[in-house]
C-alpha cells in the first residue's frame, strides 16, 4: 500500500478522506492539457469502510460512452462490472472522479444530479459519495473534492500531509 499525501476535510464531519501516492499519480496522468485534451472518468476505491480516516487508494479509469473537451459519460454496465471485479478483491467503491477543462473545477448540473442519484443508491454503503474533479492547475488546488450525502454536495477542503 502507497504513502498518502494529500487529505481532505468535510467541515462538521467525523471522517476525512485521504489520497494515496498511487492514486494520485492515474488522476494527474489525465489532467487535462490543451485544446484537444478530453474529459476522463473513473472510480476510486478503498479497502476498508470502517475507519475515521478513509484512504483512496485505488483510481480507476473507465472507457468512455462518449467524451469531449468538456464533458464525458460512461457505460453503467462497465461500471457495475469494475465495482464487482474490484470487490473481490476487497476493494469498496468510494465514488467517481473525472477531468474538466479548468483550473479551479466545479461541478456542472449534470455532475450534481449524478452524484445525487448515487449518492442515494449507495445509502447505508457510504455515508456520502466522493466526488473529485480532476482541473489543470498543480494539486491540491487542481484536485477539487465534493461529498453527496443524498441531500446536498458538500465541499472538502484540502491539506498537505507530511
Ligand atoms: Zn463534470
Amino acid at each position: 500500500m502507497g504513502k498518502c499525501l494529500l487529505e481532505y476535510r468535510i467541515p462538521d464531519a467525523a471522517w476525512s478522506l485521504e489520497f494515496c501516492a498511487d492514486a494520485i499519480a492515474v488522476l494527474q496522468q489525465h489532467v487535462q492539457k490543451g485544446p484537444l485534451s478530453r474529459e476522463s472518468v473513473g472510480q476510486l476505491y478503498t479497502r476498508d469502510l470502517t475507519k475515521p480516516t478513509i484512504r483512496v487508494e485505488v483510481a480507476t479509469v473507465l472507457p468512455p460512452a462518449r467524451n469531449s473537451y468538456a464533458h464525458v459519460r460512461f457505460d453503467p454496465k462497465k461500471l457495475a462490472a469494475e465495482r464487482a471485479a474490484l470487490f473481490k478483491q476487497g476493494l469498496h467503491c468510494l465514488g467517481f472522479w473525472h477531468s474538466h477543462p479548468e483550473s479551479a473545477p466545479r461541478p456542472s448540473k449534470e455532475d450534481d444530479e449524478l452524484a445525487a442519484d448515487h449518492a442515494r443508491a449507495a445509502r447505508g454503503i457510504l455515508s456520502g459519495l466522493v466526488f473529485a474533479i480532476v482541473g489543470n492547475a498543480p494539486f491540491p488546488s487542481g484536485l477539487a473534492v465534493w461529498v453527496h450525502d443524498g441531500r446536498a454536495m458538500w465541499a472538502a477542503r484540502p491539506e498537505k500531509l507530511e
